[in-house]
C-alpha cells in the first residue's frame, strides 16, 4: 500500500515551524510497512491545497493530511478534502457536544461561532475524536482512496494517530505489523549491535532494528502475522533473548517508557527522595526529572552551583579541594553529592562538574565531567570525556548522571 504525506500550513513554507509531523508520521508508516514516497508542504491556500490533495490521490492509496484543522478562517483542509473527495460537509452533533464539553472542562465561558466549524465533518467520514483539543481528525473513504485529516499540533496529532491511526491502518494490510522496544542505557551503538549480530544476520521476521540516541541505544523487533496475537506470540522470545543477553542495562519494554520515567519509578519503589545539584549542567537533570508526572514524591530540591563560592557556599565543598584539585575534579564531585545529601536531606544526592567549553578550564580538557552518585552514603564517582560541541556534553553528562544514579541505587 503506497502512503503519502501533505503538511498544510504557510508557516512550515516560511521556516516558522520544522514539519516535525512529517518526520513522526514517516517513521510511523515504515514501521507499518507502508511504502512512502512522496511528501508535501503546501501553504493555507485553497487551489494550491486542491490540486496538491488530487495529485497525491491519484498516485497514493492513502493521503495522510496535517494541519488545517482548527477554527480560524485560514484553516481550510477539511473543505478543500470535502470538495476534491465530494463529501459534503455535514454537521456532527457528537463532535458538537465534545466541543461543549472541551470549553466547559477548561473553563471557558465563551465559545466563539468559528469552532462550530470544527464540528462539521465530510458525509460519510469516520470520525476520530480529539482527546487534547478540539478539532477531531477525520477518515474519508471513497472509490478505493483514503484521506486522513490530522490536527497540526504535535501533542494532538501523535496521540490521536497511536491510539486510532495506526491500529486503522494496519487493519487494511494483509499482514499486520507488531512490534516491542528494547531500551538499554549506558552501551555504545557498536557494542550492542556486535553483542547481536547473530540474531540480525538470521532475522527476516522478525526483525530487529537499532537506534542510537545519546547514553542510549534502542532496539525495535517487529514481526509481521495475520493477527496480532501470531505476531505478538513471535515477538516475545527475540525480547526475552535480548533482555537474557543485555541483563541490567535493559531499563524498559515499553515503547513510552523513558529513562527519567524509569528513574523516578525506582526512587518511589524503594521510598528515596533525591536532590540534585549541577554545575556545567545547569540544571537540565533537574528538567529531565521533572517532566515525568508525580516526581514531586520523590524529587526533593535542585541546586546550580556554577561558581566557586556557590559550591562552597551552598554545598560547602572546602575551599583547599577548589584550590587543589580544581571545580572540575573527582574530589569536587565527590563533596558535592555527598554534602548535597547532607544539607537537603536527601537518600539519594547526583552531582556533575564539568567542562562544557568551547574553551579548556584550568589545563583540562573540553568534555571532561565528573559525575558523582552518593547513596546510602556512599559517594560513587565516575570519570568521562565527552566528544562534540557544547550543547552535546551537556546532553551526554545529563543522560550519563540519570545512568549512573539508576547503577548505584541498582547496585546499593
Ligand atoms: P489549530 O486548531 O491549533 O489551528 P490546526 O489543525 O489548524 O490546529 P495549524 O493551524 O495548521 O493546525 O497549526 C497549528 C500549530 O500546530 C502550528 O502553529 C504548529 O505549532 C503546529 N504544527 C502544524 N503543522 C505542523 C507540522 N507539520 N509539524 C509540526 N508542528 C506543526
Ligand atoms: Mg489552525
Amino acid at each position: 500500500m503506497v502512503v503519502e504525506l501533505i503538511a498544510v500550513g504557510t508557516e512550515i513554507l516560511l521556516g516558522n515551524i520544522v514539519n516535525t509531523n512529517a518526520a513522526f508520521l514517516s517513521e510511523k508508516c515504515a514501521l507499518l510497512g507502508l511504502s512512502l514516497y512522496y511528501q508535501t508542504a503546501v501553504g493555507d491556500n485553497e487551489e494550491r491545497l486542491a490540486e496538491t490533495l488530487k495529485t497525491a490521490l491519484g498516485r497514493s492509496d492513502v493521503v495522510i493530511l496535517s494541519g488545517g484543522l482548527g477554527p480560524t478562517q485560514d484553516d481550510l483542509t477539511k473543505e478543500v478534502a470535502a470538495k476534491v473527495m465530494d463529501m459534503p460537509l455535514v454537521d456532527d452533533p457528537h463532535t458538537r457536544r465534545r466541543i461543549e464539553e472541551y470549553f466547559k472542562n477548561i473553563g471557558s465561558k465563551v465559545v466563539t461561532d468559528n469552532n462550530w466549524k470544527q464540528a462539521l465533518v465530510p458525509k460519510g467520514s469516520k470520525v476520530i475524536d480529539n482527546k487534547n483539543g478540539t478539532a477531531p481528525g477525520v477518515i474519508m473513504e471513497k472509490n478505493g482512496k483514503i484521506a486522513i485529516l490530522l490536527p497540526g499540533p504535535p501533542n494532538e496529532l501523535i496521540p490521536m494517530f497511536n491510539n486510532d491511526i495506526f491500529p486503522y491502518l494496519n487493519s487494511l494490510q494483509p499482514e499486520i505489523i507488531y512490534s516491542e522496544m528494547v531500551k538499554i542505557c549506558g552501551l555504545g551503538e557498536s557494542l550492542v549491535e556486535t553483542q547481536i549480530t547473530d540474531l540480525i544476520q538470521k532475522q527476516s521476521n522478525p526483525t530487529i532494528a537499532t537506534y542510537a540516541k545519546a547514553g542510549e541505544v534502542h532496539l525495535r523487533v517487529t514481526a509481521k502475522a495475520k493477527d496480532s496475537k501470531e505476531a505478538k506470540k513471535m515477538v516475545k522470545p527475540v525480547v526475552k533473548e535480548l533482555k537474557e543477553r543485555f541483563g541490567r542495562s535493559v531499563y524498559t519494554t515499553s515503547e513510552s517508557v523513558t529513562l527519567e520515567d524509569t528513574v523516578i519509578g525506582l526512587l518511589k519503589d524503594k521510598g528515596l527522595t533525591l536532590t540534585t545539584v549541577e554545575s556545567c549542567t545547569g540544571g537540565l537533570i533537574a528538567a529531565r526529572l521533572t517532566k515525568v508526572p508525580g516526581v514531586s514524591e520523590v524529587f526533593k530540591q535542585g541546586l546550580v552551583t556554577y561558581s566557586n563560592r556557590a559550591k562552597r557556599k551552598l554545598l560547602d565543598v572546602k575551599k583547599s579541594t577548589l584550590k587543589e584539585y580544581g571545580a572540575v575534579s573527582e574530589k569536587t564531585a565527590k563533596e558535592m553529592a555527598k554534602n548535597g545529601a547532607f544539607i537537603t536531606g536527601a537518600d539519594v544526592c547526583i552531582s556533575v562538574t564539568g567542562i562544557a567549553g568551547p574553551e579548556a578550564v584550568e589545563d583540562k580538557p573540553v568534555g571532561l565531567v565528573y559525575i558523582g552518585c552518593c547513596y546510602k552514603n556512599v559517594v560513587t564517582v565516575k570519570e568521562y570525556h565527552f566528544n562534540g560541541e557544547r550543547d552535546k556534553i551537556r546532553e551526554w553528562a545529563t543522560v550519563h548522571a540519570l545512568i549512573l544514579m539508576r547503577e548505584c541505587i541498582l547496585e546499593g
